[in-house]
Formats: structure tokens, sequence, C-alpha cells
């Protein structure tokens, strides 16, 4: 099996947090829409799967999951998204049963667009809502309301089945009542899937030039959002992650559990699990956009699936660990940092508010 990423590098403005790639589309000519020559590009790069497999064994694999990200995914029409989907179908066998997610922006939705992209078989949708203050709204760049925001979700619910909700936590003087509030609106849509990651201050972005007052309530904050959407039926699966029963993603499972896995598009990451290899493509869009995918080849980090592995509640197996490693960890245990458990080392919940320490120590 194999999980499928597809990204869409473009948005109708840059988030102020945002080091992604991805770019803003230009809107006075071409709002709501993706350039074709990037869709061109990106059918291409797919169809190359067909005769030449890059030293993989891509055309055996069935496709479990796809997942098109970004970016903003929902700026694609109907249209060329079914262009994206018939080049996959053409090279790949997808299950039937794929979880098939796309990324959208609350201000992309419209109701018949939405409904156009179930009929083309995505059965998940993921909204970045990220706040429903507009004060962060306006503080994170983000072009939708408070009101679009809710706008998408009820759409989107009336549509599909499985909707996720992005939220961001730890912003720069919020408070615990004003976090709660964020999860109680987000919950009274009943989003199949939440997650809430923690703003994260990236170079190169404009809130990096800003001086940013520390929130000192994130370990209380995270606590709090754990307690609130437990206590409200959605079960945390990943640091940042809770769904309700069986809504959990499989894709992003697919990253955090050691599988591998193709990312298509500008800057996407590939994991050939069979010869641990990793392997990304150009980030440079007019070379992109010109059918030179020019992929750049890693060697696995072992470390990689340690990381990941333990932001899953479910942990990682012992083999992923070398002795010296072993022993770190036992002394984590002692502190009640990590805890084996059904034969897995996990993080408790102690460990997860300082997993990043717990990972240095381990490196
Ligand atoms: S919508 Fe997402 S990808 Fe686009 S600029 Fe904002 S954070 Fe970045």
């Amino acid at each position: 099996m194999l999980a499928l990423y597809i990204h869409i590098p473009f948005c109708l403005q840059k988030c102020r947090y945002c080091n992604f790639v991805s770019f803003p589309v230009n809107l006075e000519n071409q709002r709501d829409s993706v350039p074709e020559s990037y869709i061109d590009a990106l059918c291409c790069e797919i169809g190359g799967y067909f005769s030449k497999n890059n030293g993989y064994k891509y055309n055996n694999n069935i496709i479990s999951t796809i997942y098109v990200g970004g970016g903003t995914p929902s700026l694609l029409s109907a249209g060329q998204l079914a262009r994206i989907i018939a080049s996959v179908k053409k090279v790949f066998a997808v299950a039937d049963d794929a979880e098939f997610t796309l990324e959208a922006n609350p201000e992309t939705y419209a109701r018949e667009k939405f409904a156009a992209y179930q009929a083309l078989g995505v059965n998940r949708i993921s909204l970045g809502v990220q706040s429903f203050r507009p004060e962060y709204l306006r503080y994170l760049g983000r072009v939708h309301s408070r009101e679009k925001a809710a706008e998408a979700l009820r759409g989107a619910r009336e549509i599909f089945d499985n909707v996720s909700v992005d939220l961001l936590s730890n912003l720069p003087g919020q408070t615990l009542e004003q976090s709660a509030a964020d999860l109680r609106t987000a919950l009274d849509f009943q989003p199949r899937h939440i997650s809430c990651y923690e703003l994260t201050v990236e170079h190169d972005t404009p809130l990096a030039t800003e001086q940013i007052a520390q929130n000192e309530l994130g370990a209380e904050m995270y606590l709090q959002t754990k307690k609130i959407l437990e206590d409200n039926g959605y079960a945390q699966y990943e640091i940042s992650n809770y769904a309700q029963a069986g809504y959990e993603s499989k894709h992003n499972l697919a990253y955090w559990s050691d599988e591998p896995y193709l990312g298509v598009g500008l800057a996407a990451h590939s994991y050939d699990k069979a010869n641990q290899r990793r392997y990304a493509n150009t980030s440079d869009l007019a070379e992109y956009s010109a059918g030179k995918c020019i992929r750049v080849t890693e060697t696995e980090d072992g470390f990689n699936k340690i990381m990941m592995g333990l932001r899953k509640n479910s942990g990682i197996p012992a083999a992923y660990l070398d002795a010296r490693q072993k022993a770190i960890a036992q002394k984590l245990i002692s502190e009640e940092l990590l805890a084996w458990q059904n034969n897995n080392l996990c993080a408790t919940n102690r460990g997860r508010l300082i997993l990043n320490q717990i990972l240095r120590e381990l490196m």
C-alpha cells in the first residue's frame, strides 16, 4: 500500500506565519484558479511513473490514501482536479476504500465546487480555520473571516461525512478561555477530526521579524485542549491530532508509522521504504512548471522514524532504538517521561509536554 501526496502550491494570499512552499495567486487574472501550466507539469510528473519508475516499484503498489495539500488545493477548479485524478488513475491502482483528503481554505468554499469535489471521489475535507477570533485571523494574515469559516464548516459538513478542522493554539496573548472558546465553536459543527497545533514562529516569515512575547500558558493550554476534546468524544492519537472513533487520518498515520509515500508536485517529498531513501522535488516553481521536477535524493535518517513515531500515542517498537538510545530511554522511563505500552515505547502525558527535549536526548 502506498500513500500519495499531491502538492498545490498556490494560495489567495500568504499568511504571516507560513513557511510552506506556496505562492499567492494573481487575483486580478485568475481568482480561484491554479495556473494550467502547473497542472500540465503535475500530470506530466504523475504520468512519468507509468514508463519510468525512478528506481521505485510504485506501479506495483495500490494507493491507499490520497492527500491533496498545499498551499490551498481548494483553489482547484473541479475540471483541474478531474484532470489530476485521471492522471493518477492511469498510472496507479487506487483502493476502492482509499481515504481521499483535500485541504481547503474557508474563503474558497462554494457549495457547487465542494459538491463537485465529492463527486470526483474526495471523501475527506480538511479545513484550515486556525482561529475564530477576528483579531487573531488578522494577526495570522488569514484571508477568511469568522463568519466565512462557519459557513464553510457548515457547508462542508452537509456534503462530507469526514471533515477535519485545523486550529492554532498558544497564540501571543491568547488566554485559556479564548482557546477553549475556539475549540467549542469548532465542536458546534461536530467535525470528525480536529488538529490543534501550537503556533511556531518560523524563520523567513513576517512574524519572525516581530518581537513576540512568549505565551507562558503553552503547557496548560495543551492539557486543556486534550481535556476538552476527550470530554467531547475525540481521542488523541498524535500529539496534536484528535478524532472521533475510526476517523484518524490514515494518510498522516502513514507518515508517522514509517510507511512508504510518494509525493508529486512542487517541493513534494517521497519515502521509498524498501530502499531506505527519501526524495524531494525541486522547489523552484519556474523549473517545475517547465516540466523539470528534478529530484534530490537524501539517504534515510534512522532518527526520522523515532521522531515521527513518538508523536503518536501508540509510540514506536523497541527495534527502532540502538543500544545507546535504549539506555537513554531507560533513564527517561525512570523519570516517567516515557513508558512501555503494548510492547511499544510511548511518551507519557508528562513526556508529551517536553517531547522536543526528549527527542534531543535520544538524537
Ligand atoms: S493558506 Fe496555508 S499554505 Fe497558504 S499561505 Fe496560509 S498557511 Fe501557508
